[in-house]
């Protein structure tokens, strides 16, 4: 295959599919010991208010140190975790990890999740919500749920009405990666989403003056206005996105130009910070 680069190029190495596939069952082997022996943590990314610019909420996004394969990118194990129905244990785990750490927060602080598909499929999807928050006692209105338009690629039914048994509990739902996967409009009908996330794409996109991507983030928050959904930014690297965004009417914006995702220990210590007069 190397040689489909043309140019006599050549590669050393190029991992065959055995090799591929030998990786994911290490993966796995060790991912189900990560969760015992406490491998696992979530960081905390920020999410401000658009014009505010104060704390609105945090992601929560997990993290595996491995003993075996050192720092290992939830891009990587989240679709392995999915593949071999880990994902359950480990989603578990996320959530009342998540809802446990917010109780730390002032009341106003939000706490978003992310939720597989998988997960949504379950019966006990919404016991499992309970159980996160009357284990840690937060207020169900705190915590966000966010999912990918892969959702409403299989078995919709089943995991709108998971989606909406836990809104009936007061939790909001966000819809995570807006335009990047299987996108139908249509759907936004079926469920209240308290949120659109603008993938990052579109954001850098839009900051680089691809009219098609400043075409699609002003569809998208006109849209969500109008179905009184409120929209985040995501990926925000640099102020100009920043101030992009806001002039475009985002309501809410995260990324790395106003946090990184960080410990619980940092995290705790964002409280209150105003980045303008932090800049000024
Ligand atoms: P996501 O939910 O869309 O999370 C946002 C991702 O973008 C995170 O990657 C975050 O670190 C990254 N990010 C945030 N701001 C910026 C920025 O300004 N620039 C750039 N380049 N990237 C930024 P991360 O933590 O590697 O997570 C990747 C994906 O893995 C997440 O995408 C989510 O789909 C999944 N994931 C992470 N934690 C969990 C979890 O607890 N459960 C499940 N089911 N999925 C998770
Ligand atoms: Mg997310
Ligand atoms: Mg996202
Ligand atoms: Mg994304």
């Amino acid at each position: 295959r190397a040689k489909d680069h043309g140019r006599g190029v050549h590669f050393a190495y190029e991992p065959s599919l055995h090799a591929v596939a030998e990786e994911r069952r290490q993966l796995e082997f060790s991912l189900r010991k990560a969760l015992e022996q406490d491998e696992l943590q979530l960081n905390f990314q920020p999410v401000v208010d658009a014009t505010s610019e104060r704390v609105v909420s945090f992601e929560a996004l997990v993290r595996w140190h491995s003993e075996e394969h050192g720092f290992v990118s939830p891009a990587k194990f989240i679709p392995v975790a999915e593949d071999t129905r880990l994902i359950l244990p480990i989603g578990k785990w996320v959530l009342k990890q998540a809802c446990q750490e917010a109780m730390a927060w002032p009341e106003h602080v939000k706490i978003n999740v992310n939720v597989s598909p998988e997960q949504l499929m379950q019966a006990d999807f919404t016991d499992t919500v309970i159980e996160a928050l009357s284990s840690s006692g937060l207020n169900p209105q705190r915590l966000e749920i966010e999912v990918t338009e892969s959702i409403f690629l299989n078995d919709t039914e089943v995991a709108r009405e998971a989606l909406a048994k836990v809104m009936e509990l007061g939790c909001k739902v966000a819809l995570d990666d807006f335009g990047t996967g299987y996108s139908s409009l249509g759907y936004l009908r079926k469920l209240q989403f308290s949120t659109i996330k603008v993938d990052r794409s579109f954001v850098q996109g839009a900051a680089q003056g691809s009219s098609e991507s400043l075409a699609i983030v002003r569809a998208v928050v006109a849209m969500a206005k109008s179905l009184e959904m409120k929209t985040t930014a995501e990926g925000v690297e640099t102020e100009d996105e920043a101030e992009l965004m806001r002039t475009m009417g985002c309501d809410r914006i995260q990324g790395f130009h106003f946090g990184r995702p960080m410990t619980s220990y940092d995290a705790r210590a964002l409280f209150d910070i105003d980045y303008r007069q932090l800049s000024a």
